[in-house]
């Protein structure tokens, strides 16, 4: 559905007037990452940028990477591969099920090479000894890691509060690697703080990736952000009937049919957050990736 129309930065800015926040002077404004490319979510693009620049200067036609079944990230570079012209492999975590799932399809379509990895290999996939088997498969390549969270894909990250022309206090994101808020945090203005909302359940281990992707890509960690980590909502892509029902109720507020398998998450958050977490006259940005792919339906269309 993108065909070759080009990613667009800088993505809009647009305030959302919602009673709940604006009646205790909080004003939200929602950053629209997930404008930015139909198949390359904001933050896949924003981390593969830098990453394919790379790749190209190195001399690589082949990029590599890793994920889930399910992984947004994955489908990304699939579909960066064909708008920029490299060849791609997606190593994907357990094994193959088919039909393939709607994202690994469009990984296909889009020219992507699948392997697959049960899920012992898949924990030291990054480990001398997988990476070149996976070489004596494939040839050379640019190996991405998950998420394409690394230095280059973090240092993309941090350009996008440059790109917010008014004045706010927070910005708020979701996360999954934690790449996209390592960056963000780091592009931050002094004075101004980040929030990630973790979407997987037990997600304590991601404060010492933060930690760590910000100080491979900048030396320092940046101190700035903190973690809300009692939104993931049983897991990572697990929900509830109240996750539905916000999103049911959102969509009826302002025509946005929010993703549900990160932002929908971050969305609660900011609401269940907003009393003890934002002080009258704190502005807010919230980042948002994806929208949901179908228009949202509060009752189930009969089919
Ligand atoms: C990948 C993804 C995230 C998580 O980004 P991380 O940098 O891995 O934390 C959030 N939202 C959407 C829609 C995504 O595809």
């Amino acid at each position: 559905m993108g065909g070759l129309r080009l990613p667009v930065l800088p993505s809009p800015l647009e305030e959302i007037a919602d009673a709940r926040l604006g009646g205790r002077g909080v004003r939200l404004l929602l950053k629209r990452d997930d404008l930015i490319h139909p198949d390359i979510p904001g933050n896949k693009w924003r981390k593969l940028r830098g990453n394919l620049d790379e790749a190209r200067r190195l001399g690589h036609d082949t990029l590599l990477t890793f994920g889930g079944a399910y992984s947004n990230h994955v489908r990304a570079v699939a579909a960066a591969g064909r708008l920029f012209g490299f060849r791609t492999v997606g190593v994907i975590r357990g094994e193959e099920h088919l039909p393939l799932n709607p994202t690994l399809r469009f990984a296909v379509d889009a020219g992507m090479r699948l392997t697959y990895l049960d899920r012992t290999s898949y924990r030291t996939k990054s480990s001398p000894g997988v990476v070149d088997r996976l070489r004596a498969e494939f040839g050379a390549f640019c190996l991405l890691p998950e998420g394409g969270s690394n230095a280059l894909g973090v240092r993309g990250c941090a350009e996008l509060p440059a790109e917010i022309d008014r004045p706010f206090d927070v910005i708020c994101c979701s996360c999954g690697t934690g790449g996209t808020l390592a960056g963000i945090a780091a592009g931050l203005a002094p004075g101004q703080r980040a929030l990630g909302v973790p979407v997987l359940r037990g997600a304590r281990f991601l404060a010492d990736e933060v930690d760590a992707l910000q100080r491979a890509a900048f030396g320092v960690n940046s101190g700035n952000w903190t973690m809300a980590y009692d939104f993931h909502f049983g897991g990572y892509a697990k929900s509830t009937p109240e996750l539905a029902r916000f999103i049911a109720d959102f969509h009826d507020r302002h025509g946005l049919a929010l993703e549900p398998v990160y932002e929908a998450k971050l969305l609660y958050a900011l609401f269940a957050l907003a009393a003890d977490a934002f002080p009258p006259g704190t502005t807010v940005v919230a980042v948002l990736n994806a929208l949901a792919d179908r228009a949202f339906r509060a009752t189930p269309s009969p089919t």
